[in-house]
């Protein structure tokens, strides 16, 4: 899935239950951070290759070469094995979990470290989960480190040689979808300019790759 997918995924997916677990034992407070570690877990596993991505921009490296070379060096599938590991994000889910039903009613600070780690290790899970089986040639080790294996799906998110240019039908008309659960969901002005800027966004991340490519 492409990140802004992720984002949207994850929001409509994650922030409702959360935030009935939140006001169920943290009573005080502003709850918007909430919102925002969720977002933050489904960037997290795309973010390192964005840095990595602008570092490699800012050295004036063409994009063939990132995508066709530096994307495959051991370095940066390393990290992408770190940051998509769905091991990794399972224990911290877990683990978060049980911190927040051993605390929920007795320590409200544990509680909101808790609630907030779980926001995060769920979002990122979430990410990693939906990637999984749309990664062709490019995919991560996404058992890392109990496993190095890469699955090499039949199915890529973007490579038109594996169905990409049908999976990005589905993802738009998914992605039109959750825009439009979260518009009627929450009215608040500053939610709704993230849902315009998101749908903008698809437009102009395409336009960016038809000229790259
Ligand atoms: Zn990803």
């Amino acid at each position: 899935l492409n990140t802004q997918t992720h984002i949207l995924l994850a929001s409509a997916a994650l922030i409702p239950v959360l935030s009935v677990h939140y006001r169920a034992s943290v009573t005080r407070g502003p709850m918007a951070w909430l919102s925002v570690l969720v977002v933050f877990g489904a960037v997290l596993p795309d973010a390192s290759l964005v840095v990595m991505w602008l570092i490699a921009k800012a050295q004036n490296v063409p994009d063939e070469i990132i995508f066709g070379q530096w994307y495959y060096s051991d370095y940066w599938t390393r990290i992408g094995a770190m940051s998509n590991s769905i091991p990794v994000f399972s224990a911290v889910a877990a683990l978060s979990f049980v911190t927040f039903r051993v605390w929920a009613n007795k320590a409200s600070v544990m509680s909101t470290l808790a609630l907030g780690l779980m926001a995060v290790s769920l979002s990122a899970l979430l990410h990693t989960i939906t990637d999984f089986p749309l990664h062709h040639n490019d995919g991560h080790a996404h058992f890392w480190p109990l496993s190095r294996w890469i699955f090499e799906s039949p199915v890529s998110y973007w490579d038109p040689l594996h169905y990409g240019r049908q999976w990005t039908v589905i993802e738009l008309i998914l992605a039109g979808a959750l825009i439009m659960y979260l518009w009627r969901k929450y009215s608040n002005i500053g939610a709704r300019a993230l849902l315009v800027l998101s749908g903008l966004s698809y437009i102009g991340v395409s336009t960016y790759w038809m000229i790259t490519f």
